[in-house]
């Protein structure tokens, strides 16, 4: 039995999405089993996003892919970037939440939970567009009643303002194996531009016994948090500085 396990997790999910390519994601994960996360964005109002002519029955969908046994966590509230603020993590440069004061981040947070809840759709995790929010977002999504997290670039769990992070080191399919606990973070829209899905398949038919579903993935230990916050800035510099350059 393997140490690692691992968890795919699909982002920006929303009505206008690229449903060509999404249906091909829905197939791969079903000839293997696997049950992935999936950020679902509230009130998407992201250009970027508006592929697909819009799906009537989006949310309907939606339950019916968590009755299949995906997980549903919020994605950000619009997708929209609204300031430069990096946030804790610092990967990104802009951010839908960093640096708005606790009220606003509040509010937004509170009616994207609101329009979930609204379509028969309660979740308790959340992941920020570009790995941004700060102190403020973390303290409003408590509030709010979130308990996981997936984002911060530690190579263990963290437990932070009651609430559980769990880290989310690669961008894309990992070339190697940071932590024993690794997410793979897919965007289904970006297969027109260069072929992600050949390269999930073969990594799902490598690593099929351990991905796992999100129920199993959250019981992972918890780290340090100081150890975590010195791991995550290295891992955020080598990203940032190392890795472009080379
Ligand atoms: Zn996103």
């Amino acid at each position: 039995m393997s140490d690692y396990k691992y968890l795919l997790r699909f982002d920006d999910i929303c009505p206008t999405m690229d449903w060509n390519q999404w249906n091909r994601a829905v197939e791969l994960l079903d000839r293997y089993g696997i049950k992935p996360l999936i950020g679902v964005i509230p009130s998407c109002a992201d250009p970027k996003l508006n592929i697909n002519p819009e799906r009537s029955d989006f949310w309907q969908y939606i339950k019916m892919l968590q009755e299949k046994g995906y997980t549903v966590a919020m994605h950000g509230f619009e997708h929209v970037y609204r300031t430069k603020n990096k946030g804790i993590v610092g990967v990104s440069k802009q951010s839908e939440f960093a640096g708005l004061s606790y009220e606003k981040q509040y509010k937004m947070l509170e009616e994207g939970k609101k329009i979930l809840h609204e379509n028969g759709v309660d979740t308790d995790i959340f992941f920020a567009p570009s790995h941004s929010y700060d102190r403020n977002t973390l303290k409003a999504l408590n509030e709010l009643g979130f308990q996981w997290i997936s984002d911060g670039k530690g190579l263990k769990a963290d437990y932070y303002k009651g609430l559980r992070l769990l880290p989310c080191i690669n961008h894309a399919m990992p070339k190697k194996r940071l932590g024993k606990y690794i997410t793979v973070v897919c965007h289904a829209n970006e297969w027109t531009k260069k072929d992600g899905f050949d390269e999930l398949d073969v990594f799902c038919k490598e690593h099929q016994k351990e991905i796992v579903d999100f129920v199993t993935f959250k019981q992972q230990p918890v780290g340090n948090h100081i150890f975590n916050f010195v791991v995550e800035k290295m891992v955020v510099g080598y990203q940032r500085y190392i890795k472009k350059y080379r």
